[in-house]
Order: structure tokens, then C-alpha cells, then sequence
């Protein structure tokens, strides 16, 4: 096996040689700020199944169960800040090297790392507004959770009444169609593809590494656990993020 020393310079040299740089991240970037991710041994999911999007729709306990959960999270990604991987993918950007960051996560993070706004795909959408289920419509998540916390049962959208919840995709919601077709052209067009945290298990985000491959985009891997793509990469480190991407980034 080789040494992180060495899987650090084989992924530098990779990256020396790319100009558009296109990074993908998931819930594993954000852990060392304190979020936790939901695939790992001892994760949130293993003990209570998320809220799926068709019974948040249709069953009044399921929006109950998704509004309780929903607090305990968000409370930790109000506190959270930016970690140092966030911080070397803003500085990466600073580089001109990042033309993009397609993130499964809704919890902001690169925002505040300093990306710019019109470079960050939120594929899953974000825990930062609410949204109509029905007509899509963004309203205030601070009122909504405001309401919710009041006692109120299923505040509807003013505009065609649907139920309101954050602006995050569910499992078996539809993910927006706009970022998505960005975020495939981007795995086409980018000369690296670079995965930060995700176990590349959820579609259709798990599918864009593999239209990178198929373009003959190379691909690097940085996730602690082993994701189904690890043979056809061509750097792969397991090991933490925070770690791994400030000296990578700093090389170049
Ligand atoms: P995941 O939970 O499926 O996988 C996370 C991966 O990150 C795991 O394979 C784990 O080994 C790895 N990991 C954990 N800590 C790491 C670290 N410090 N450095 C490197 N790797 C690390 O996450 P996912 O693939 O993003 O899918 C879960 C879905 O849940 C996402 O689609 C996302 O929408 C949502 N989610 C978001 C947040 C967030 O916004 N922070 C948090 C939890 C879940």
C-alpha cells in the first residue's frame, strides 16, 4: 500500500497538470465541522430511516418524525463553520484552478468558505431557505421553523397551498433539473474530477464521477471509507479531508 506522502504527490501531479478543476463533495467534508454524515458505522440513518419525500407528502407522523429530526440537525449546522478543507477548496478557487464545487450537502459551508456563490452546484439544495413541495417557491426557513416551534401543523404555501419544508431533497424527490443538467456538463467538460466526502452511494450524484471517466477526465477519491469507485480512480486516499486537502492545495 502506498504512503499518504506518496498518494499526496500522485494526486498533486495530477493536479498541476488540470486547469478546471471540478470538485464533488458530500456529507464527509462537513464532519470535521461537526456535522455528521449519514452513511458512517454509528450514523443518524443507521438508527432512524430519513423521512422519504412520498411519506412526508402523505402521512402527517412522517412530517412529525421530519420536523423533530430536523431539529437536532440544524442546530448543528447553525453552529458549524467551515473546516480546513472547505477553506482549501475556497483557496483552490483563489487559485483559478475550481470551476466548480457540485455539493450534495445543504449546510452552506462553502458559501462561507469564501466560493463564489455562482460556482457552487447544491445538487440537494439547501437548509438555509424553505421551499413549497408543491410549486417550489423559497420563503424564510427562520419563520417556517418559527411556526412549527409556535405549535402550527402543516403551514401551507400562500401561493397554491402545498406543504412547506426546508429546501433540501428528500429521499424520492425530484432533484432540480437545472443544477443537475450543469452539474453533468461539468462532469464532461472538467479536466479533474475531484470526489471530497462522499461515498458515491446516492444517485444521480454518484453518477457523475462516472460520466467524468467516461470523458477520460481523471479522478481522484478522498474519502475515509471505500467508495465503489475506488478501482477506476486514479488516486484514491482514505483518510480525513481536513487533512488531506490543505497540503495537496498548498503544492500547487
Ligand atoms: P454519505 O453519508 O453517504 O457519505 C459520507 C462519506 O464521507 C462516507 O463514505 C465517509 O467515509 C466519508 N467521510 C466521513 N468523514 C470524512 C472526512 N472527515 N473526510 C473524508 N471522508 C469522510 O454522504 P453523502 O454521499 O454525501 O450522502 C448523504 C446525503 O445526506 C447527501 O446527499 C446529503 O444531501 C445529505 N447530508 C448532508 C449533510 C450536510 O449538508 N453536511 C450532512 C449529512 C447528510
Amino acid at each position: 500500500m502506498l504512503s499518504l506522502e506518496q498518494q499526496l504527490q500522485d494526486a498533486a501531479e495530477l493536479m498541476q497538470r488540470a486547469k478546471r478543476i471540478v470538485a464533488l463533495t458530500g456529507a464527509g467534508i462537513s464532519t470535521e465541522s461537526g456535522i455528521p454524515d449519514f452513511r458512517s458505522p454509528g450514523s443518524i440513518w443507521l438508527q432512524q430511516p430519513p423521512v422519504s419525500f412520498h411519506d412526508f407528502i402523505s402521512k402527517p407522523e412522517a412530517r412529525q418524525r421530519y420536523w423533530q429530526s430536523r431539529r437536532n440537525l440544524s442546530a448543528q449546522v447553525t453552529a458549524a463553520q467551515p473546516n480546513a478543507a472547505h477553506l482549501a477548496l475556497a483557496e483552490l478557487e483563489r487559485k483559478q484552478l475550481l470551476q466548480a464545487i457540485i455539493t450534495q450537502n445543504f449546510d452552506g459551508l462553502h458559501h462561507d468558505a469564501g466560493n463564489n456563490a455562482e460556482r457552487i452546484i447544491e445538487l440537494h439544495g439547501t437548509s438555509r431557505a424553505a421551499a413549497c413541495t408543491l410549486c417550489g417557491k423559497r420563503s424564510s426557513i427562520k419563520e417556517l421553523q418559527q411556526r412549527i416551534d409556535a405549535g402550527e401543523i402543516d403551514p401551507g404555501c400562500p401561493d397554491c397551498g402545498g406543504f412547506l419544508k426546508s429546501a433540501t431533497i428528500l429521499f424520492g424527490q425530484r432533484v432540480p433539473e437545472a443544477e443537475l443538467t450543469r452539474a453533468r456538463e461539468l462532469a464532461a467538460e472538467c479536466d479533474l474530477f475531484l470526489v471530497v466526502g462522499s461515498s458515491l452511494k446516492v444517485t444521480p450524484a454518484a453518477t457523475l464521477p462516472r460520466i467524468a471517466l467516461k470523458n477520460n477526465v481523471p479522478l481522484i477519491i478522498i474519502n475515509l471509507q471505500p467508495t465503489p469507485l475506488d478501482d477506476y480512480a486514479d488516486v484514491v486516499i482514505h483518510e480525513k479531508a481536513g487533512v488531506v486537502l490543505p497540503p495537496l492545495v498548498a503544492s500547487l
